[in-house]
């Protein structure tokens, strides 16, 4: 066994489709090339929108289209305690804050500088009594990074991180622009964790060496690199693939039944047949 780890991390809101089977064999080929490790995650900190029968669902169509992960499937509901104690731990040093806000109201304040595609958001803790009452009357509130205070925590190191995309074969090296991120939320209103804080603490628990997934994740490795260095975790290398698109050029979706795995398995689709449907032309 070579030191690379890498993981498969689905959400459990919806049946597999050929999105996802795309991922998958990507992991896959990458992990066997490189004599590694595929751990399998189960995203399901969204309560409410994941089901039990959608994680069984998962398990059956991965194993039918061959994945071969090796250890515990971690699911990580089971683990908020470990989320909130990292959110703790960032708050006492005075990185996180409570959010009372609402979306629309995050939206309002949040600005657009000409260069910038989204907008920013930086917000600040409530004053002290006001924060009390807001909690006392059991107004709910998200956990927020504090993108002002985390820079001066890193200091110099603020404008010099950088991470790994490798394009398996071929590296480049990515500067993080940590003084364009937003107020992230760390923790949800309706869950003690949320995906960015979740997903950066898993994949150095689980040793995750190598982070393979789509280019639609992108936008979300700035702040999980910043997460790694505000903990002192470790910073894998990504390499994010290009997302299967239907012949309208769009993206698969979950509501989309004829795209399913389960689907296509139940019409007699073999998965050689998938491996085909989701190679690069
Ligand atoms: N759970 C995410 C998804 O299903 C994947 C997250 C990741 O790979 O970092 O899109």
């Amino acid at each position: 066994m070579s030191g690379f780890v890498t993981r498969f991390a689905p959400s459990p809101t919806g049946l597999l489709h050929l999105g996802h089977a795309a991922s998958a064999l990507r992991v896959q080929d990458l992990a066997q090339a490189a004599g590694g490790t595929i751990r399998l995650r189960i995203e399901d900190i969204d309560t409410a929108r994941c089901r039990p029968e959608f994680e069984a669902a998962i398990l059956e169509d991965l194993a039918w289209l061959g994945l071969e992960w090796q250890g515990p499937v971690r699911r990580q509901s089971e683990h908020f305690e470990a989320y909130a104690q990292v959110i703790d731990k960032l708050h006492q040093r005075g990185l996180a804050y409570r959010c009372f806000r609402t979306r629309r109201e995050v939206a309002a304040e949040a600005d657009r500088a000409p260069h910038q595609r989204e907008a920013v958001f930086r917000g600040s803790p409530l004053p002290v009594a006001e924060e009390q009452a807001r909690l006392s009357a059991g107004d709910p509130h998200a956990w927020r990074l504090s993108i002002a205070a985390a820079r001066d925590w890193l200091g110099a190191d603020a404008d010099n991180l950088v991470y790994t995309e490798t394009g398996m074969p071929g590296e480049t090296q990515v500067r993080v622009a940590t003084d364009t991120l937003s107020d992230v939320v760390i923790g949800r209103k309706d869950s003690p964790a949320s995906y960015h804080l979740a997903a950066c603490h898993d994949d150095a628990l689980q040793g995750v060496s190598h982070v393979i997934r789509g280019e639609d994740l992108v936008p979300s490795t700035p702040v999980h690199v910043l997460l790694q260095a505000l903990m002192g975790w470790p910073r894998p290398v990504y390499h994010h693939h290009r997302l299967l698109l239907d012949e309208n050029g769009k993206r698969f979706a979950k509501r989309d039944a004829s795209v399913t795995l389960r689907h296509l398995r139940e019409s007699g689709v073999t998965p050689e047949q998938i491996r085909r449907m989701t190679s690069r032309p």
